[in-house]
């Protein structure tokens, strides 16, 4: 199994979560005793954000195209960014390094497509809604992606305020299942929790329509990657 470089800290939060779901997928595929070799470069998450709330998407792109680098340096032979938001800074990346790199949104993409599902809705930061980036690359799957037409700051606010910083409110449960039941209405099959932290509230017991995790999807990705001849 090759060497998984996982890039995190955005938040540590859903780090920690990666980290289980690379090992239990791990577990789950090879059986007895295997766990995941993984290299983590977890980064100090506040002056990322501070880049990204001051639209310095190219410094921030540089310091993740150094993290790549140092990890495939280190040993590892394919890369994941554990973030959606980060992935608009993916080319930087994907410029820096040799080895593979798994893009969260891929996945994803394939997760759907495999069960049918053709109009779907997108939560996360509004960075990933509200810029091209990561639509764009699920509308060129042939995917129609619904974004929420209210509320968009409520959603991301709560991504920052209380999911990175681990702080689960029910009330801020009520914002998002409200959020889906809106995407629902408007004709989507299903929905991406397109930031690795949305699980903290949303599964597919508490959502109105099928859930699609980025954070699992991509870990098991990664694991399938890393198995891969
Ligand atoms: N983890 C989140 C995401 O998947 C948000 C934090 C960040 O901005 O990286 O988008």
């Amino acid at each position: 199994m090759k060497t998984i470089g996982l890039i995190g800290g955005m938040s540590w939060e859903s780090t920690a979560h990666y980290y289980g779901a690379l090992n239990r997928e791990t577990a789950r595929l090879r059986g007895g005793l295997h766990s995941a070799p993984i290299l983590l470069h977890s980064l100090d998450f506040a002056p990322i954000a501070q880049l990204q709330a001051a639209g310095e998407w190219g410094r921030a792109g540089e310091l993740l195209a150094q993290s790549a680098r140092a990890l495939e340096g280190a040993g590892a032979e394919l890369i994941g960014l554990a973030t959606n938001t980060m992935h608009h800074v993916a080319d930087a990346i994907t410029a820096a390094i040799t080895v593979p790199f798994v893009h969260i949104a891929d996945p994803t993409a394939d997760a759907l497509q495999a069960d049918g599902m053709e109009r779907v809705g997108l939560l996360g930061t509004r960075f990933t809604m509200e810029m091209p980036f990561y639509r764009e690359r699920l509308v060129a799957r042939g995917l129609e992606v619904l974004v929420p037409e209210v509320g968009r700051t409520n959603l991301h606010g709560i991504i920052y305020e209380e999911l990175c910083r681990g702080i689960v409110r029910e009330e801020s449960r009520r914002v998002y299942v409200s959020a889906i039941e809106l995407l629902a209405a408007r004709g989507a099959d299903a929905v991406i929790l397109g930031c690795t932290e949305i699980n903290m509230l949303i599964d597919d017991s508490t959502s109105p329509l099928p859930v699609y995790d980025t954070t699992e999807l991509h870990a098991k990705a990664l694991v399938a990657a890393a198995l891969a001849d």
